[in-house]
């Protein structure tokens, strides 16, 4: 696929997927498309060798993968669905001074300032009862700015430009009327018959987060870079995606895209939980044949990188300072944050070498934190080399984050070059 479809591609994903359901949902379409056919995990698993399946968890994450024949030597690719945002508490409404605002929770580490003055809409998951008293889940996209976080003005804190702080509890309810008739219930309500759900006897439960209805697009004097929410990680979602759909099954590849990275994994469709273990294990069902594979098996985890940003370039190592639009990073840590080492390193740099793909070195500061990723819980709990790789960004965990035009597509060429 040549860059310009990729990209527009890319565009439409971001927008299409204002959560993670969205986003798995997208990434299943997509699956079915490219003839893979879905699996439960509560059902019985007869896989034919020469299929491609996939299969969903929580409705948050997914993996897809080929089942070649007597298959070994699995190309993986690791990314996460999920970005910081703003999440409904389940009692939202809060009405006071002539205002009805909904309160949230902070869901991973967002930058908030962002936030502020952007129109927002919300989308999610809602499960309710119907007439035949069966529980149901539906996903929801109100897909119109229903609410915004006012700023204060400067003439009433003077210090806003010099020591602004923001408080996760008090600051930053989104304004959603003025009308103080506004119930919840009948909010979501409306919502669901938009969705055509018109059989609700009662809404139990509703996980929806907020998001800028600005849609993705590209900026820049050359259409240099690409402006959107959520490009991490589903930058690497859609690379992960399209590598995937875009071979054929007789070439062992895996995708996992996994919730709840940024709050630590730690759930049934994260990361540190069972998932692919279990489906690996449905794959490989002799234990010997499954541990081959694993110690075959490349995993290239892949999530965001920063790039070296030109009014803070101090924040860097100026040695291992990535650049946007300059090639795919590699991710380097000696506390194993990032789970590359030089083995794995070596055979990414190969492949890129031999298409001729650009590719940059990121090592965090010594005298700074750093970040990590699914790869380490990877490879820690599997036994899988594993590679951490990342696109170069810019104002990473924003609600507007800013990536370069040519990596991405070059990232995929290299995933697909591995044989
Ligand atoms: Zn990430």
């Amino acid at each position: 696929m040549n860059k310009n479809d990729f990209n527009e591609g890319l565009l439409g994903f971001l927008d299409a997927s204002p959560t993670p359901f969205h986003a798995t949902q997208n990434m299943s379409m997509m699956f079915e498309n490219a003839g893979f056919i879905k699996l439960h995990e509560e059902s019985k698993w007869e896989l034919e060798e020469g299929g491609k399946y996939y299969v969903t968890r929580n409705d948050s994450s997914v993996i897809a993968f080929t089942y070649p024949k007597s298959a070994k030597n699995y190309t993986m690719i690791g990314s996460h669905t999920d970005s910081p945002n703003l999440k409904l508490k389940p009692n939202p409404v809060i009405k006071e001074h002539g205002i009805v605002k909904l309160g949230v929770e902070t869901y991973g580490s967002p930058l908030l300032n962002p936030w502020f003055d952007r129109d927002l809409s919300l989308a999610g998951r809602v499960s309710y009862l119907n007439s035949n008293s069966e529980i149901k889940e539906v996903l929801i996209d109100a897909k119109k700015a229903l609410a915004i976080i006012p700023s204060l003005a400067i003439h009433l804190d003077d210090k806003a430009n010099k020591e602004r702080t923001v408080n996760m509890q008090t600051d930053i309810s989104p304004v959603l009327s003025t009308s103080g008739d506004f119930e919840f219930d009948e909010f979501l309500k409306w919502q669901l018959a938009r969705h055509d759900v018109l059989d609700v006897k009662e809404v139990y439960a509703s996980e929806l987060s907020f998001y800028d209805v600005q849609k993705a697009s590209y900026l820049g004097l050359n259409d240099d870079f690409i402006a959107s929410a959520r490009l991490d990680n589903l930058l690497s979602c859609y690379v992960g995606m399209l590598s995937i759909c875009s071979v054929d099954a007789s070439r062992p590849m895996l995708f996992i895209a996994s919730d709840h990275e940024e709050v630590g994994s730690e759930s049934t469709s994260g990361a540190s939980g069972s998932f692919l273990e279990n489906t690996l294990r449905r794959m490989f069902v002799d234990y010997d044949e499954y541990m081959q594979m694993i110690r075959t098996s490349l995993m290239i985890s892949a999530d965001n990188a920063h790039a070296i940003h030109p009014n803070f370039p101090a924040k860097h190592d100026s040695n291992h300072a990535p650049h946007i639009n300059k090639g795919s990073v590699v991710k380097v840590n000696a506390n194993q944050r990032y789970a590359s080492n030089s083995k794995t390193i070596s055979r990414f740099m190969n492949v890129a070498s031999e298409l001729d793909e650009p590719i940059q070195q990121f090592v965090t500061r010594s005298d700074m934190g750093c970040g990590s990723t699914i790869g380490p819980l990877t490879a820690t709990r599997l036994g899988i080399d594993t590679l951490d790789v990342g696109l170069p960004t810019f104002a990473m965990h924003s609600v507007r984050e800013l990536a370069g035009r040519d990596d991405a597509h070059s990232l995929y060429k290299i995933i697909l070059g591995f044989k």
